[in-house]
């Protein structure tokens, strides 16, 4: 059998992605290996989000060349083999595959090609593509990503997404169903719903909130999540739909991107501080404890210290859980990279600002994960913590890392932990009550 190594960078839709390729090829006869050593077949599964990301994926295609055969098929995949195209063959002579993310259907062919010496691009969009009779190949073996929309609609100027990914469309809700109930029969209990602006779903039929509904009454699902939402798809039917389903979990990943509604608007994010702020305020009073976390970008072009000070105290008036914070990174043609060159903040202004938005919110999460020593949660045991170390990372409803002493038998399993001590952003806790994981439903 050939071999097939997949290696992934980016986002979950990006790991979703790889799962399906992976499950496509094995399909197709390949069997899938987790060292790039002498496989017959390596893809690199992209992210072409910022700079950083593409230039660490450029050295790394360098380091596997030496890993390949003579006749190893070395394959670029995903948003930068989008991006990029062309130059991407062109730029490294040893891969003959360049795949964007609505040409996974052909991989075996293009795959098969490739072994016969012939290089290939398929960059072109289908807009009607899905996967659906894909089987995914999970590397998680306890929670399962499961896709629920291609594509994004919002055209945010510092966003290379829509241009990578294509228009926005959604699997319809029977499809999403009949995979999390495979999922269940699989022996897993938690579903991450994922999309680009995941609330705006919609199969023609059905929205977000019965998605959920529907997701979440499944027999043997336990935990619900999904990544990421748009603030303003935020309707009170979602709202309400999170409140109300019991397994949709106490938190949501709620982009803000800027404190500053004159930022927001440079921005075109379509929501402005005010409106940012109002969402918070609804999804909290709806859902008592929600824990919210987010991504923030500093140094966009115009950015004042005026407005920067807008988002931090944004950050302090909402009270994150955790953020994700970056630099502007601009992305060739994107309307960002067409602002006038006098609006560029300078990178010093840039890494100074970053610094202080990291410390501000490790500041709040600390003092928040302070008082909360003492609590008792349910976790989900997810992995070991490091090998060798019989420590397991679980999580709580509320999306809190818990390292808990154990072994790799408790993994997916649910357990009563108190929390024992915190680094500032994870925890520490002793198992106070062990429960098996629910039964397999058939
Ligand atoms: S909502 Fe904006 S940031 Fe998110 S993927 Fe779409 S364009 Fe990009």
């Amino acid at each position: 059998m050939p071999t097939v190594y997949v290696e992934t960078y980016g986002c979950q839709m990006n790991v979703s992605d790889s799962e399906l390729m992976l499950g496509k090829l094995a399909a197709a006869g390949y069997s899938p290996v987790e060292q790039p050593d002498g496989a017959d077949v390596i893809l690199v599964n992209t992210c072409a989000i910022r700079d950083h990301a593409e230039q660490r994926v450029i050295g790394r295609l360098g380091e596997l060349k030496r890993h390949m055969k003579s006749d190893t098929v070395m394959g670029v995949t995903g948003c930068m083999a989008q991006r990029l195209g062309p130059q991407l063959l062109e730029k490294a002579r040893h891969v003959s595959l360049v795949v964007g993310p609505d040409g996974y259907r052909a991989l075996p062919q293009l795959v098969e090609g490739a072994r016969r010496g012939e290089r290939a691009i398929e960059t072109s969009f289908d807009l009607e593509e899905h996967y659906e009779d894909f089987t995914p190949r999970r590397f998680d073996k306890v929670k399962a990503w499961i896709p629920v929309q291609r594509g994004c609609d919002y055209r945010c100027t510092y966003c290379i997404v829509p241009t990578t990914r294509g228009a926005e469309r959604s699997r319809r809700l029977e499809e999403v169903v009949r995979e999390t109930r495979e999922v269940v029969a699989s022996g897993m209990s938690e579903v991450v719903l994922l999309g680009q602006t995941v609330n705006s779903y919609t199969d023609g039929t059905h929205d977000f909130a019965d998605l959920l509904r529907a997701v979440g009454t499944v027999p043997g699902i336990r935990r619900v999540r999904y990544t990421s939402p748009h603030p303003n798809d935020f309707s009170d039917r979602v709202i309400a739909a999170m409140a109300e389903v019991p397994t949709v979990c106490e938190h949501v990943h709620l982009p803000m991107q800027s404190g500053s509604s004159r930022m927001l608007k440079r921005m075109l994010r379509r929501y402005t501080r005010e409106g940012y702020l109002d969402c918070v305020e609804r999804i909290r009073r709806a859902i008592p404890g929600v824990s919210l976390t987010t991504d923030i970008i500093v140094g966009f072009p115009g950015e004042t210290d005026e407005e920067f000070e807008e988002t931090l105290s944004a950050v302090r008036e909402v009270g994150f859980a955790d953020a994700y914070t970056f630099i502007f990174s601009p992305r060739d043609g994107t309307p960002a990279t067409r602002m006038p060159a006098e609006l560029t903040v300078p990178a010093a202004v840039a890494s100074e600002r970053l610094q202080r938005l990291v410390e501000t919110v490790r500041t709040m999460s600390r003092q928040r994960n302070m008082g909360l020593l003492g609590t008792r949660h349910e976790v989900l045991v997810e992995r070991e913590a490091k090998r060798g170390e019989a420590m397991l990372m679980t999580r709580t409803r509320d999306f809190k890392t818990v390292l808990v002493p154990g072994d790799s038998a408790m993994l997916g399993q649910y357990l009563t932990v108190e929390l024992t001590g915190t680094t500032g952003s994870t925890f520490t806790g002793a198992v106070v009550r062990e429960r098996q994981p629910l039964p397999m439903a058939g």
